[in-house]
């Protein structure tokens, strides 16, 4: 009599532990009639136990798939394993993705039946799809870059031609030519000049990352070789520092250091008439990534313009106004995106502007 209990008590345990697996689990008998299903594996399908169990046949709950399931019904009924991967489309017009296992019942050489178990891999299948794009992503990247790399490169040597021709003429014709001759020169001159520093911005930026290891790198040091460098720019403009200490993270040494200045010789640049630049500089650790922040009280930039200006050679003002080219914060967005981490800023027109930028934290970085 105890044994009995006992086997009840088992059976029932037995089921509810089944019930309470995330793998949808199922007996189909040799006449393809339902015997057993978990409760995920009902609530995938939108069934109750009681249309489902000892009703229900594989065809009937499977509808448009029981087609194409069918040569695997058939394999487990002969007697082999079967190992699939099904796209469900489900009613809100999304698809789930399934690992389906079939696993004969054998006694005695006869195949009773069919176990299913089903594992719903849709959100393996999502990360797969979008490992694939990133890897898209990353190889058009390349792409682009070796691209842009080949072009600036071989964009030079026509255009020190062109200078040199241009020398010539000044020197060998200068007497032949007449003053508006002699203008136009200039003007081509100096188009050349300009086309030559543009080209030589994008070989930089496609050379971006190419050399040298990760290291520690801290921020502290960077941030006073930056100030040395920018000196007399900084006493002209007769600006003032807040900084609060910064970690000392990994990465590119020379990378960091061009973004800190890029950044910086900005806030100086774009300052307000009349108004010596504050510039304030911190770093917080936010969900394992350090967030910089260097806020100036410049001239500010409109909201329109928030993402444009990390574009390559996108500029807000006429060179006559603010000199540049437009590369800077280019730049900064990729040697951001270099370390994993990105760049944005916030700003109020007239008032200043503050630009963010993170990088990953690391075990061996601190405070
Ligand atoms: P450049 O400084 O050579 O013009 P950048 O790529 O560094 O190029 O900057 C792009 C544009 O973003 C600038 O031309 C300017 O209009 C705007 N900008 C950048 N930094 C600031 C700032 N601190 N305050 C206001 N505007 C800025």
């Amino acid at each position: 009599m105890a044994s009995e209990i006992n086997k009840v008590d088992l059976g029932s345990a037995a089921l509810m532990v089944v019930d309470e697996v995330h793998a949808m689990l199922a007996y189909w008998d040799k006449d393809l009639v339902c015997r057993f299903a978990n409760a995920a594996y009902l609530e995938f399908f939108g069934r109750t136990r009681e249309e489902m169990v000892d009703k229900m046949s594989i065809d009937q709950l499977l509808g448009p798939l029981f087609e194409l399931n069918l040569p695997y019904i058939k394999g487990v009924l002969a007697g082999a394993a079967q190992l699939f991967e099904r796209a469900i489309p489900i009613p809100t017009g999304d698809v789930r993705y399934t690992l389906a296992n079939y696993l004969p019942h054998i006694i005695d050489g006869q195949v009773l039946g069919f176990f299913v178990h089903v594992a719903d891999i849709t959100p393996t299948k999502m990360l797969e799809k979008e490992l694939l794009r990133i890897r898209l992503l990353e190889t058009k990247n390349k792409d682009l870059e070796h691209f842009a790399h080949i072009a600036s490169h071989d964009l030079q040597e026509p255009l020190a031609t062109v200078r040199s021709y241009i020398g010539i003429l000044e020197h060998e014709y200068a007497t032949k030519m007449d003053q508006k001759a002699m203008l136009y020169l200039k003007g081509i001159d100096k188009s050349v000049t300009r086309m030559s520093t543009l080209v030589k911005a994008l070989a930089d930026l496609s050379r971006l990352g190419l050399l040298g290891e990760k290291t520690q790198v801290n921020c502290n040091a960077i941030l006073k070789e930056v100030e040395e460098d920018l000196a007399s720019q900084i006493r002209l403009a007769g600006a003032a520092f807040s900084v609060s200490p910064l970690p000392t993270v990994t990465g590119y040494a020379v990378e960091l250091r061009q973004l800190f200045q890029n950044i910086i010789s900005n806030a100086l640049k774009f300052r307000k008439q009349d108004v010596a630049p504050l510039i304030s500089i911190n770093c917080t650790l936010i969900d394992g990534f350090w967030q910089f922040a260097i806020a100036d009280n410049g001239i500010g930039i409109a909201a329109k313009y928030y993402d444009k200006i990390f574009d390559i050679f996108k500029r807000l003002h006429l060179k006559q106004q603010y000199d540049g080219e437009g590369i800077g914060l280019a730049n900064c967005k990729k040697i951001a995106e270099l370390h994993g981490g990105k760049i944005w800023v916030t700003s109020v027109e007239g008032q200043g502007s503050t630009f963010y930028f993170t990088i990953p934290q690391t075990q061996n970085d601190h405070a």
